[in-house]
């Protein structure tokens, strides 16, 4: 467990069991976890014809982040006696299946939580699948006269449909939009505030931020609804930093920043009730809680009490009433519910075959340089042996270039080379300090583990921008790993491949791993992949979207298959690229038909072939055994 940090980032979730397993807690009745082994799970998927790659998505885990965002706003509420309530809305973006929005809307109604739409496509999802009026649409994103539109309507429905502003050309439409329809909008303005946060997404926030209203522009936006009698609609001040915020002194620096604008747009006359903080509580994804880039510095009830504390403090100060507090948190909300899990089907080792005792007579003189530089490898020369070692190899390749070494003596002197290395890396650990050249070592000799899956379909942040996401094997957890590797995916694609690996000690460029059985399946697992992963995921290659599984585990610690839904099949995939498979079907078959007229197959050869292309253009895109 201390190896992967499972119980850190696993935030009480995910664990290892008795039996060497990771397992998935949930919460059950009253304060005790029910637990489930994630291999029973697999067995479960196997016997439903669920194959590798899947992913697994745990709907208890949803409830839970749910329950504990409003349960911790609610407490902070009470304990500062803040008079104003909680709402959140998730941001349908992060993660746009329909069991996960609906699963949300579902276990949300108890709390009033809400849905944020950046789109059309979003409001008609939230439209459709909200049943509590009290729940809170909030429209961000451009918006033309059909989106606008569809809100109205939302409103007469009885919804609390906000529209936020984000541009000053906005506003006449909405002010024509609402009164044709003869209904007013609730408003709400997008602020690009000055507050800069740090991470990944440092970009949304400050004066260069590519969406909000700047001071002038929200005058302009008071001025135009003001002259249109509608400032008495403006409810609502939306600011959003930036999502996954590492230090929680940003996101209260934030607040106080929002809280002058609010101050002084009530003095402006506009009637505000809501503050929206938009995105970016974080998550933990390297079990650091740290500002490290990949985790956070802050717990969410520590982000609950610090948002409440400095909106009371400032609002008290100017004995304004206190306003409904949005969030629109949505990797905090789904991202631990998926996990990707994969097997692995093949391992390539950088390892050298053996060394001989004595030299073979006649060497070439380089390959024995090479020789003796083997042999006189210790702890206190590694830097040297490691210089000489690929000198000599050097050496020993120019001399092959010249015509000098043979074949069968290069190949010799790799494996001495490779030798040599691994001696290396096998004394680092004795050194005081590893010399910059000799830290790479481990990871230039690393196995790679070849897996199941595509990092461009299934984990599309850890190619695009390095996010890392915690990965372990999901059993054989009572065993110690004896190998250090990299993941490569089926894609074979130089960025088809995981080596950035989160651990108690930091980043690391390898994965410690077990060795493969002969004929036993591996399972890996990727955790914490429910947020924005599966829209943003392409068909590099051909793969497909996987199979995906839900699953509910009762309070008795029995597993409900709630979904299944096979992943995309080769002809999916291709029509996806405007092929068109049966047509595709027919040209092959002309060209069986023609091989044999030509005599170069049978009619027979001809049937099986052409039931295999047609069984191909069913199964699915990954490797299957
Ligand atoms: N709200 C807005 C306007 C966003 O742009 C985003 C994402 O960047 C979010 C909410 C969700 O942010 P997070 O996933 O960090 O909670």
């Amino acid at each position: 467990a201390e190896l992967y940090g499972i119980e850190e980032w696993g935030s009480g979730y995910f664990g290892i069991n008795h039996a060497g397993n990771v397992e998935v807690r949930a919460p059950g009745e009253g304060a005790a976890d029910v637990s489930v082994d994630l291999t029973h799970i697999i067995d479960g998927l196997q016997q439903r014809g669920l194959e590798m790659p899947v992913l697994l998505r745990i709907e208890n885990l949803v409830d839970s982040r749910i329950s504990i965002l409003n349960e911790s706003f609610a407490e902070a509420i009470a304990t500062t006696g803040y008079q104003g309530v909680y709402r959140g809305a998730f941001p349908i973006k992060v993660n746009q299946q329909s069991h996960i929005v609906e699963e949300i809307a579902r276990f949300g109604e108890r709390y009033n939580h809400g849905l944020e739409a950046g789109s059309k496509a979003e409001l008609m999802i939230a439209m459709s699948t909200l049943k509590n009026l009290e729940s809170l649409i909030i429209c961000n994103g451009y918006k033309d006269a059909e989106f606008i539109d569809l809100g109205l309507q939302a409103r007469k429905l009885g919804f609390k449909c906000i529209f936020v502003l984000e541009t000053v050309a906005e506003v006449k439409l909405v002010i024509e939009r609402s009164r044709l329809l003869g209904v007013d909008p609730i408003l709400g303005v997008r602020l690009k505030l000055s507050t800069k946060v740090e991470g990944h997404w440092a970009e949304d926030s400050g004066d260069r931020s590519l969406f909000g209203l700047t001071t002038n522009h929200l005058i302009e936006v008071m001025d135009q609804l003001r002259s249109a009698d509608l400032l008495h609609c403006l409810e609502l001040l939306h600011f959003h930093l930036g999502s996954q915020i590492p230090n929680i002194r940003s996101i209260r620096a934030g607040v106080l920043e929002a809280c002058r604008y609010y101050i002084a747009m009530v003095g402006e006359g506009a009637p505000l009730s809501y503050i929206d903080l938009g995105g970016g509580l974080a998550i933990d994804y390297d079990g650091t809680s740290s500002v490290s880039g990949h985790s956070r510095n802050y717990s969410v009830q520590e982000y609950c009490v610090d948002v409440v504390e400095a909106l009371a403090q400032q609002l008290n100060a100017h004995n304004l009433p206190h306003p409904t507090i949005v969030t629109e948190s949505g990797r905090a909300t789904v991202a631990h519910t998926s996990v990707l899990l994969f097997n692995v089907l093949d391992v390539g080792h950088f390892e050298p075959g053996p060394v001989p005792s004595e030299l073979p007579e006649e060497s070439h003189e380089q390959v024995s340089n090479l020789w003796f530089t083997l042999k006189a490898i210790n702890v206190n020369k590694l830097q040297e042996s490691y210089n000489d070692v690929i000198y000599y190899r050097d050496q020993v390749r120019d001399c092959f270039f010249s015509g000098e070494v043979s074949l069968r003596e290069r190949a010799f002197a790799e494996n001495l080379c490779f030798a040599g290395l691994q001696r290396i890396v096998a004394l680092l650990p004795e050194m005081k300090r590893i010399p910059p050249e000799l830290e790479q070592l481990p990871e230039q000799l690393a196995d790679i583990y070849y897996g199941n899956f595509s990092v461009f379909q299934s984990l599309p942040d850890s190619w695009a921008i390095n996010q890392v996401f915690p990965v372990m094997p999901i059993h054989r957890l009572d065993e110690k790993p004896n190998r250090q590797a990299t993941i490569a995916d089926l894609t074979c694609d130089c960025d088809g491949k995981l080596d950035s690996f989160a651990g108690p000690e930091g980043e690391t460029r390898t994965l410690s791993l077990h060795s493969v059985k002969e004929g036993e399946e591996y399972y890996l697992g990727v955790f914490l992949v429910g947020a924005y992963q599966e829209t943003l995921g392409d068909l590099h290659n051909l793969f497909g979207d996987t199979n995906v599984a839900s699953v509910r585990i009762n309070t008795d610690g029995s597993v409900d298959f709630v979904h299944e839904l096979h992943g995309d099949s080769i002809a999916d995939v291709l029509s996806y690229v405007e092929y068109d498979p049966q047509q595709m079907f027919r040209q092959f078959r002309v060209a069986a038909e023609q091989a044999v007229r030509d005599g170069r197959i049978n009619v027979s050869e001809r049937q099986s072939m052409l039931s295999a292309y047609s069984e191909s253009l069913r199964g699915y895109t990954y490797f299957e055994r």
